[in-house]
């Protein structure tokens, strides 16, 4: 049985006082976290507000962090956008938005302690050298490949952490991370056998994402990280970083299914315009956004458009579909259409 069908215990007392790491936050606590490297599509839309609904339904609160890193993808207004975009839908926050660019002091204090205990160490090593050291590359889903082993320097020396114009990787330890997923059920991924020595810090000057994501998490009291399924592989490259760091409590897992093209590929440009600024620049009203991804998740009753709050009231968990949703030409007419 997964927590999809099993009832929910109430966010609470208890639950703070098996996470003594998490100091006076005794609350549950969610987070949207947008990257605004490109506009919000519908994929975003289904992950956003089933984990707007999941949080408002189960007392959860909500930060809305903006994963703004990236900064030559970052274009100027596009943080304002995304969040105009998510208030659109008809969602709303009880903290934040917070701009992960605004400070990397944080993220230079964890770089800082991980180099200083041999944990991560600088690599120079391009993607193509990578790529030919490596006897059959393999590509994660997020672009990543795995860096073979044989490239790690050895021995690794404890150093400061004073180059921040280089690859920082981390020392991926061997063997599988075990966690529960309240919608993939038991994961069991090791790390060291799908990308091995991941970066931590970029030659651009910024933690990757994984780190961030990792001590951001960790500061904004994070106990529950709803996202797409895309992002499973990563929750075990998260928790690794976050033990050694000696953080104390991990969060629990939510990865949804993807939404997908009608070829089986992840919702993209090629599947049409599905984003968000561009139906409502046609007029089209979020009430319709809304009432297809409320179909996507087994909302019960015919497809119908309808506001975050009915989305809210009516989204049940137990009933999203387990498999990936693909969004068809039909669906691409229905939204469309006059309600
Ligand atoms: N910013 C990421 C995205 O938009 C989400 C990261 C996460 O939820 O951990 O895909």
């Amino acid at each position: 049985m997964t927590d999809a069908e099993r009832p929910q215990p109430a966010p609470g007392p208890a639950r703070a006082q098996l996470e003594p790491g998490r100091g006076a936050k005794s609350f549950a606590v969610s987070r949207l976290a947008p990257s605004p490297t490109g506009a919000l599509h519908l994929g975003n839309a289904r992950t956003f507000l089933v984990n707007w609904a999941l949080a408002r339904q189960r007392g959860w609160r909500v930060v809305l962090r903006v994963e703004d890193l990236d900064t030559p993808r970052v274009k100027p207004g596009v943080v304002d956008q995304t969040v105009r975009t998510l208030a659109w839908l008809g969602l709303d926050w009880d903290e934040g938005p917070h701009l992960q660019a605004a400070d990397l002091g944080p993220y230079r204090a964890a770089m800082r302690e991980l180099a200083s205990r041999g944990l991560a160490y600088p690599c120079e090593l391009t993607r193509g050298e990578i790529q030919a050291a490596a006897s059959a590359p393999q590509e994660g889903d997020d672009g990543e490949i795995r860096f073979p082993p044989e490239l790690r320097p050895h021995p690794i020396t404890p150093a400061p952490f004073t180059d921040e114009q280089t690859n920082w990787r981390f020392v991926t330890p061997p063997g599988a991370v075990a966690f529960r997923d309240r919608f993939a059920g038991e994961v069991a991924i090791d790390p060291s056998e799908t990308v091995g020595d991941f970066v931590l810090w970029t030659k651009r000057g910024c933690p990757s994402y994984q780190l961030a994501v990792v001590i951001d998490d960790h500061r904004q009291g994070v106990t529950e990280v709803v996202r797409g399924n895309d992002l499973l592989d990563s929750a075990a490259r998260q928790i690794c970083l976050s033990r050694a760091l000696g953080l104390a409590a991990e969060p629990t897992y939510t990865h949804l299914p993807l939404v997908r093209g009608a070829d089986g590929k992840r919702l993209a440009k090629r599947h049409g315009d599905t984003r968000l600024t561009s139906y409502e620049g046609a007029g089209i009203g979020a009430e319709r956004v809304i009432g297809l991804v409320a179909s996507w998740c087994g909302l019960e009753g015919p497809r119908e458009a309808m506001s975050a709050r009915v989305f809210l009231e009516r989204f049940e968990f137990s009933r999203m579909p387990r498999q990936d949703v693909v969004f068809t030409a039909e669906d691409a007419r229905w939204i469309a259409e006059d309600s």
